[in-house]
């Protein structure tokens, strides 16, 4: 082989953002190997897919990256596409309490308040619960030390009021699981990381925030056209043979190659092989190269939710300014609103107003059908929103088992599933059942898997 990897192959099982990522970051480090990727679907992009309503570009899957996690700006600009990075207009959220809306208090993490202001101001707590979040910087106990959920903690330190207002419903929209069930260093790296240095949340929140230099860089970010042209763009820079419609069943090792068997008995042979999908997916592939990998996989619970998509005609709908309500659980069938013509209004034709709600969550399946989704959420749209009119474009799109949840002591398991894939040169997994599941988390995974997979692959010579 020449070091550039002529006459060497990689096959990525799994094409969704982080495969494509880990094929990217293979190509870039061989530039001479073979890629195949193999995909289930019709179709790369897994959670990422922009379709259209109204006329108008929107996301039927995932919306926009953290660009804090700088992993999944710097694949777009890698694969060309940094001149079309946007922005959403606004950041403005809204939260429903008791069917009100209540602003989204600012400079929280995770919902935690570093100030007590601002979340007074905002009345999204009542005044006891106020009262009760208040007392928190000067309540006993030490810095947290023990496994817990991001629910517990936050429960235990400023009532219960602060998880079931603010941090479920923003953790909610990320999971759309529960904070009762999430495991604080999983789920919520960033508050765990005040729990462990300070014994107070608030005050720890409060210490972050000072010490940060002001920053008025975009939160989030997306391309223009929408994700599926960043997975056209990522495709082709990674310059893969693609294999559509075909699963993988399972990989095995054969001294010192793999095979990658397929469905229907076809087999690839592969110098070395990311497996880049979900949990029970990937317990399968692995159950012969890394059995101990397996039943960590398998475990792993998932939940489903529906996007709704609504066009309206401009004006039809009493929109506060911003980009979205999270609704805490309750008898509401829906969980989040995005106002995307506010949020993206460069997507969006003249004369509709488009909105994208959530619905479902771990423990809650959605169990619909299109019309009853649709009709459903107008409803509880309209009435939220003082309309009268009806939509005059609608999509449904369903994802089933597409979210992981954390569970307690989740870090624990990847670590395992990581220690018995790693004792396999040239095998790595990658993809959201492990250390994240944004988008931004899923390519810093794909970019890890690929820098093992391409270094076994470049000392096998
Ligand atoms: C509705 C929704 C909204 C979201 N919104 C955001 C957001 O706004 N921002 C954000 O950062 N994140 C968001 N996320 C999370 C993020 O999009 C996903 O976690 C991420 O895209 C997962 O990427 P992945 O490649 O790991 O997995 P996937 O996208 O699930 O891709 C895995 C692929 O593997 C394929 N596959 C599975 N088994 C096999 C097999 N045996 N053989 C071959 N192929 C197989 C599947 O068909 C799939 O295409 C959202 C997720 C969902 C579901």
């Amino acid at each position: 082989m020449n070091a550039d990897g002529t006459d060497r192959h990689v096959v990525i099982v799994g094409g969704g953002i982080s495969g494509l990522a880990a094929a990217h970051a293979v190509r870039a480090a061989l530039p001479g190997v073979r890629i195949t990727v193999v995909e289930e679907s019709e179709r790369l992009g897994g959670a990422l897919l922009t379709g259209e309503l109204g006329g108008a570009t929107v996301e039927t899957g995932a919306d926009n990256w953290l660009a804090r996690v700088p992993e999944a700006t710097g694949l777009a600009e890698a694969v060309g596409l940094g001149g079309e990075l946007v922005a959403p207009a606004t950041g403005r959220a809204w939260v429903l309490v008791r069917d009100r809306l209540r602003p989204l208090p600012a400079g929280t993490v995770r919902g935690v308040p570093a100030r007590l202001g601002p979340l007074a101001r905002s009345r999204v707590l009542s005044p006891r619960g106020l009262v009760r979040a208040s007392v928190e910087p000067w309540l006993p106990g030490r810095p947290v030390t023990e496994p817990v959920t991001v629910g517990d903690l936050v429960a235990r330190r400023l009532g219960r009021q602060v998880v079931d207002r603010l941090v479920d419903p923003l953790l909610g929209g990320v999971y759309a699981g529960s904070a009762d069930a999430l495991d604080l260093d999983a789920a919520a790296p960033d508050l765990a990381a005040l729990a462990r240095s300070r014994r107070s949340l608030v005050r720890a929140a409060r210490a972050r925030a000072a010490a940060a230099t002001p920053d008025t860089a975009p939160v989030f970010l997306t391309v223009n056209g929408g994700l599926s042209t960043l997975v056209a763009a990522v495709a082709a820079a990674a310059r893969v043979e693609v294999l559509t419609r075909t699963r993988a069943a399972t990989v095995e090792r054969l001294s010192g190659a793999f095979r990658v068997t397929l469905a229907g008995g076809r087999a690839l042979i592969a110098d070395g092989v990311v497996v880049a999908t979900p949990g029970r997916s990937a317990a399968r592939l692995l159950e012969l190269v890394a059995p101990a990998a397996a039943p960590p996989l398998r475990d792993l619970a998932y939940a489903s939710v529906a996007l709704v998509g609504l066009a309206y005609p401009s004006g039809a709908l009493r929109l506060p300014e911003g980009s979205g309500v999270l609704v805490p659980a309750g008898r509401r069938l829906v969980k989040a609103v995005t106002f995307y013509s506010q949020k993206w209004p460069r997507s969006t034709l003249p004369g509709t107003t488009l909105l994208r709600a959530s619905v479902g969550r771990a423990g809650e399946p959605v169990d619909l059908d299109d019309a009853e989704l649709v009709a459903a959420v107008h409803t509880e749209l309209g009435q939220l929103f003082s309309t009268t009119k009806q939509p005059v474009d609608a999509f449904v799109a369903r994802w089933d088992d597409a979210l992981p949840q954390y569970a307690l002591g989740h870090l624990s398991r990847v670590d395992a599933i990581e220690a018995a894939v790693g004792a396999v040169p040239g095998l790595a997994v990658a993809g959201a059942a492990y250390r994240g599941v944004g988008i931004a988390a899923c390519v810093r995974s794909g970019n890890a898997a690929a820098a093992r997979v391409a270094a076994h692959v470049r000392a096998r010579g």
